[in-house]
């Protein structure tokens, strides 16, 4: 079996580990030059890291996350605690098997290609056609490079080419919400080892800050703000960096904590905030989809990338049962994972707003579920519920699936 992976982000990266960790054949093309993730952080939860450690990467990865033990929620206007929520390395691996780990981006995309022999990666390579016939799949790109192989996953992000192609223009959603995300390196807190391992989340009326790390030396800012409007800024839909004054402004009156990290980033990405509507096919003949090109989640319970890793998984998992039935193995990794991630993506749309009420009443009731929540590592998004995403071992689902 030969896999074609189009995108190198994390999804497309995770994707060859896992095809190659069942003794598949993988090619994957990256347009960008190089590693295309930007400086920031990502966190996986219970429900990733179990992926690794079944991939025997799992010391890998806790070598370059950070083990966030504790995350406070805080008052906007004094920074007096509302909860504290226990999410942790120790804690989640007790409560759930695998641990919780925040990553900078980029760093774990380095890590985790470090482990794909050299040459299956191949960057700088934009792929503009796709072919399909009874006999196999290629791939073809803009120097003209043409990849055959038995199967080709899109992997290629919200505006994936790979989607346009086989399943036709779908337009991503714009949320109304920004994300300003900035980075303090350790070398700049003196009293950097006195921060560990603990997160701080000051929820406003119409904003909300977090600050995290991403990776083990750095501390990550994400500054959300509601009810935007994309004319209103200069760059659309595209990313572009702002100054930290700018993003200071956003915060006058809130309590000199959380302005004080704020003011320590040199600068700040802005990142407009868009999702897809849930679809109703990811998979045609020998093409597939997987992570944002299927299901481009909005961020609000960190699940984007973490859904795009338990696509990867169990997309191995369906090639190792079919594999004399390329087309067969895509339709079932279809059909046993499109209903989870359709539902993550509608659930963080649902809870977008959570974090940034306005209206008094919603947001005591809010403070309440956080301080029940807490008591408990599964309440960690604020809701009970989320057991469902967090308690979940990708790989028993896939074989409860086929064997039901
Ligand atoms: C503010 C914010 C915070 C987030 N926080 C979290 C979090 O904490 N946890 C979490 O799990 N998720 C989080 N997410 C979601 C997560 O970032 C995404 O779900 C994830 O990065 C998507 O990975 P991907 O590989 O599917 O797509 P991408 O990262 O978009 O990668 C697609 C790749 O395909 C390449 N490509 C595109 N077109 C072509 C082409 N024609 N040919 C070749 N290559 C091509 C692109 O260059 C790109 O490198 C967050 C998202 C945002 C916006």
């Amino acid at each position: 079996m030969k896999a074609i992976i189009i995108g190198g982000g994390i999804g497309g990266i995770i994707s060859a580990l896992t095809l190659r960790y069942h003794g598949m054949d993988v090619e994957l093309y990256e347009r960008a030059e190089g590693n295309p993730e930007i400086g920031s952080a990502v966190q996986f939860t219970a429900n990733v890291t179990n992926i690794f450690k079944r991939i025997g990467l799992l010391d890998l990865v806790k070598a370059c996350g950070s083990p966030v033990e504790v995350r406070n929620m805080r008052e906007w206007n004094t920074g007096n605690i509302i909860s504290t929520n226990r999410l942790g390395d120790t804690i989640a691996e007790r409560e759930l098997g695998s641990p919780y780990l925040v990553f900078g981006r980029s760093e774990l995309l380095d890590r985790l290609g470090e482990q794909l022999p050299a040459g299956l990666a191949r960057y700088g390579m934009r792929c503009v056609a796709v072919e399909q016939d009874d006999s196999g799949v290629r791939a073809v790109f803009e120097n003209g490079h043409v990849a055959t192989g038995d199967v080709l996953i899109g992997a290629d992000g919200i505006r994936s080419t790979v989607r346009r192609l086989v399943f036709g223009e779908i337009e991503p959603v714009f949320s109304g919400k920004v994300a300003y995300r900035g980075l303090i390196p350790a070398e700049q807190l003196p009293d950097f080892e006195s921060y560990q391992w603990t997160a701080n989340a000051w929820p406003a009326p119409g904003q909300f800050l977090l600050q995290n790390f991403a990776g083990r030396r750095t501390i990550n800012l994400s500054l959300y703000r509601n009810n935007q409007r994309l004319e209103d800024l200069d760059t659309g839909h595209r990313t572009a960096v702002v100054s930290m004054e700018q993003v200071l402004s956003f915060v006058e009156g809130w309590e000199p904590a959380a302005r004080e990290w704020l003011s320590r980033s040199a600068d700040f990405l802005r990142w407009p905030l868009f999702d897809i509507e849930p679809l109703n096919a990811w998979a045609k003949g020998r093409v597939a989809l997987l992570g944002d090109a299927a299901h481009a989640t909005l961020p609000f319970i960190g699940q984007g990338a973490g859904q795009g890793a338990e696509d990867a998984s169990a997309l191995g998992d369906a090639l190792a049962h079919m594999p004399d039935d390329p087309v067969g193995a895509l339709m079932l990794y279809e059909e046993f994972r499109l209903p989870r991630a359709s539902r993550v993506q509608l659930e963080s749309r649902a809870r977008s707003n959570y974090m940034m009420l306005k209206d008094p009443f919603a947001i005591n009731q809010r403070n309440l579920q956080w301080r029940e929540a807490s008591k408990a590592i599964t309440g960690y998004f604020g809701n009970s519920v989320d057991h469902w995403i967090l308690n979940y071992d990708v790989a028993r689902a896939f074989q409860e699936h086929v064997a039901a």
